[in-house]
């Protein structure tokens, strides 16, 4: 459920500081360190799942809470009539860099295609 050298899993027991947007009772919702947009936040469940597969695979419904608190954040931080992105990277190929599955908002400019 928590896996002690996961940074997301530190953040979410207050033991790195963040700055939180939305929590619930099994989700948590914190701004990027290093933004790339006006809003850029990382929504993520409170228990540790690698990534979007193995969340996906263990709780959906977990999922579902993940998902839903992302457009929540979305209203909150009023991107979302303008439209707004959420965007999962998934493993090494996939630009992956903490390994504690997140979903990222982006909104606030017109984003371009992010494929590179
Ligand atoms: P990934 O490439 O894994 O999808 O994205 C990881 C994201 O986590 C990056 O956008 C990075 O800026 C963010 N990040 C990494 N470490 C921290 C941290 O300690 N605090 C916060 N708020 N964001 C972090
Ligand atoms: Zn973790």
């Amino acid at each position: 459920m928590i896996d002690a050298d996961c940074i997301f899993c530190k953040i979410v027991a207050g033991d790195i500081p963040s700055t939180k947007v939305l929590e619930t009772e099994r989700v948590f919702a914190f701004r990027d360190l290093h933004p790339k947009a006006p809003t850029h936040v990382l929504v993520i469940p409170k228990d540790h799942y690698a990534n979007t597969a193995e969340l996906a695979d263990a709780d959906p419904a977990l999922a579902g809470e993940v998902l839903n608190a992302a457009a929540q954040v979305a209203a909150a931080e009023g991107v979302a009539h303008d439209g707004w992105r959420l965007l999962a990277n998934t493993g090494a190929n996939g630009g992956q860099e903490v390994f504690h599955v997140h979903f990222h908002v982006f909104g606030g400019k017109r984003l371009g295609p992010m494929l590179s």
